[in-house]
């Protein structure tokens, strides 16, 4: 963690130096950009926008304050890498409970109305990165992200019992319309995110509607505190018995359990009467399916039906015509698709969409990119929703077999591991446009592939020799991030860093940090003992800040050295002629280049910024 670079911080160094004056308590007239909801995607987006003091964002929510229970709480291990990347991934692993394995269980077949575990399966999570599968309390992950935004330089804080009712997209601004405890008022907005969720009232404005089967499937929720002979009460598990199923998910703090009851397809005619399904009925019901085990509850801390379809929006932004305008309205989580629990995508889904929205919107409002990069938006993440839907259709039919429609019980465990890079969250892979490159170079650096997240490996820091996961330093701060991977010798690095010095110029205003856009890295192959900092290009050394302090941590070693194994030209499958990896700032890599070709990452950032 990087400080002191505005002078001496005594106090915490989480909380950045504010880059805004007073936040006023009222909301103002106009706003650049105004967020309508506060759950997992609308505190992600405000978080992100924290970090562009010069960018008046609020985000309005018309509950009276924070959300306190319920809801989602599966955490990929995409999010928890997301969540570093905010700050805050040691505090909430800390506090979560962690997905070490699922077990399944299905009838006994000497007593078919008895369920018996049938498979211990280890989770994924580590077998493809170095983030946990976590369990915890949507409500906390909200506290993580409002705590973000409010130490972000824009101190960012929700505008609580604020409701959207409407909006018009005027030709250069959108007019919206809230009601407040003082009464109705409307603010011109540059720009209207629509974090609603699955009712969005920001979707019915823009004629936008939900695309999909409207078949739904209820699951009565509920989180409990028990005692039980459930053997596995502490361990995530698919119960399939002749009663029905049940998805179990134990939860933070050591005693509390979630429990996913299936209630069945909803008839079309039901009219939500699934809803007023009571308590007690989920209860026995959830007995039914455990025997012979059994609950006894002893608190129900929340209880809920969650009744959803599999749905996703005809559209992601408000360009329905072919007029070639650019978007100023702009639709995220379950505004914009909805899908069963069962796959515990929800929320994961839904702060992906904010991070990949954030930063383009401030890249436009910061003036660094043409408007035209917010098309992006919707062109990239609708079919992430799709393949959402998709996979998320498969699970659940396999999870909702009746038993004697299952031939091999390992079946579902199979079906778990073998798909485990899409629910992790890394499968995503971005196609070619204006910010992501072709993969001519590909072969270059073979474990980067184009258009998927930059997947960390561990390096040598020159200064202090120590190890440390370079992906880990790429914070959620909007910059760019540049992996140079040098040469044998070093010598064709050298020549690329004077070589691209200018090109980084050309895109970063002049009175800014020479890295406020680009945060460029060189990972020397030669061992940590050869390298000294202090001879290494100005480029892997800047001086910033208004002290205009030398930079120790921007020139790395690769391993295996004292501390680390990983060699990450090994780990990675980077050229030994050295590489260019261009990351975005939602840490998706956009292009590899080779390390004597600057013109071609010229080309690449003239098609993705305006000159400073
Ligand atoms: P949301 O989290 O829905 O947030 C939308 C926010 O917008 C809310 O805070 C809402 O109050 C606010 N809002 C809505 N309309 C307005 C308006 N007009 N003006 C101002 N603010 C507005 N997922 C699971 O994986 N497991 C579960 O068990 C589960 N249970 C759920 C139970 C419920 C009751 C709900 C609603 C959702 C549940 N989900 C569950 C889904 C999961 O919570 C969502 O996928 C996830 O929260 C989506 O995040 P989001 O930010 O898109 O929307």
């Amino acid at each position: 963690m990087q400080f002191h670079h505005h002078g001496y911080v005594s106090g915490d160094p989480r909380v950045l130096p504010a880059g805004v004056g007073e936040r006023p308590a009222e909301l103002p007239d106009e706003v650049d950009v105004l967020i309508v909801g506060s759950g997992p995607a609308g505190m992600l987006l405000a978080a992100q926008m924290s970090q562009y003091p010069g960018i008046t964002t609020r985000i309005i929510e018309k509950r009276s304050g924070r959300l306190e229970l319920g809801q989602a709480d599966g955490i990929q291990p995409r999010s928890v890498e997301t969540f570093q990347a905010f700050g805050f991934a040691e505090r909430i692993i800390a506090e979560a409970y962690n997905i070490g394995w699922m077990n399944f269980w299905g009838p006994n077949p000497e007593k078919p109305d008895e369920i018996v575990r049938t498979t211990r399966t280890a989770d994924y999570a580590y077998d493809i990165c170095e983030f946990p599968h976590l369990i915890v309390n949507q409500a906390r992950v909200l506290d993580y992200f409002a705590e973000a935004a409010l130490h972000g330089p824009a101190r960012i804080a929700p505008d609580y019992g604020v409701e959207f009712i409407g909006l018009e997209v005027g030709e250069d601004a959108v007019e919206v319309s809230v009601r407040t405890a003082g009464g109705d008022r409307r603010i011109r907005a540059k720009y209207v995110v629509g974090c609603d969720g699955a009712r969005s009232g920001v979707r019915e404005a823009i004629g936008r509607t939900h695309v999909g089967g409207v078949s739904a499937h209820a699951w009565g929720v509920m989180d409990v505190l028990v005692n039980t002979d459930f053997p596995d009460w502490r361990t995530k598990c698919a119960i399939n018995s002749e009663a029905g199923n049940i998805l179990h998910i134990p939860r933070e703090g050591g005693y509390l359990s979630r429990m996913y009851i299936d209630l069945g397809e909803v008839a079309a005619d039901d009219d939500h009467r699934v809803r007023q399904t009571p308590l007690e009925e989920i209860i026995r019901k959830a007995n039914a399916i455990l025997h012979p085990y059994s609950i006894d509850v002893k608190e129900v801390a929340w209880h809920s039906v969650y009744e959803v379809g599999h749905r996703v929006t005809d559209g992601f932004d408000d360009v329905i015509d072919d007029s070639g305008r650019t978007p100023r309205v702009f639709l995220t989580g379950d505004a914009c698709h909805t899908h069963s629990a069962k796959a515990g995508q929800g929320m994961n889904v839904s702060m992906q969409d904010g991070f990949n929205l954030g930063w383009k919107l401030g890249s436009v409002l910061t003036g660094r990119a043409p408007e035209t990069l917010l098309s992006t938006y919707g062109a990239e993440r609708r079919p992430v929703a799709q393949q959402l839907i998709d996979f998320d259709k498969e699970w659940s039919s396999l999870m909702a077999r009746k038993p004697e429609e299952i031939s091999d019980p390992t079946e579902l465990a199979t079906f778990y591991l073998g798909t485990a890079e899409f629910p992790s969250g890394f499968m995503t892979q971005y196609t070619s446009s204006m910010i992501t490159g072709t993969d001519a170079h590909q072969e270059l650096a073979t474990g980067f592939p184009l258009g998927k997240r930059f997947k960390s490996a561990e390096v040598v820091r020159v200064s202090d020799g120590n190890v440390i996961h370079l992906g880990h330093h790429a914070k959620a701060d909007g910059r760019w991030r540049v992996y140079a991977f040098g040469d044998r010798d070093g010598t064709r690095l050298a020549s690329w860093a004077d070589a691209a010095t200018p090109v980084f110029a050309r895109f970063t205003p002049t009175d800014a940090d020479a890295d406020a856009v680009f945060d460029v890295k060189a990972i020397d192959q030669r061992p940590y003992e050869e390298l000294e900092v202090t001879t290494a290009p100005e480029l892997f050394r800047p001086q910033t800040g208004p002290l205009g302090l030398i930079d120790w941590e921007k020139l790395y070693a690769s391993g295996p050295s004292k501390w680390t194994d990983t060699d990450i030209f090994e780990a990675r499958g980077l050229s030994r002629d050295g590489v260019i990896v261009v990351v975005r700032p939602d840490q998706y890599v956009a292009a590899i280049l080779p390390l004597d070709d600057v013109d071609e990452l010229s080309g690449f950032f003239e098609g993705a910024f305006l000159p400073a």
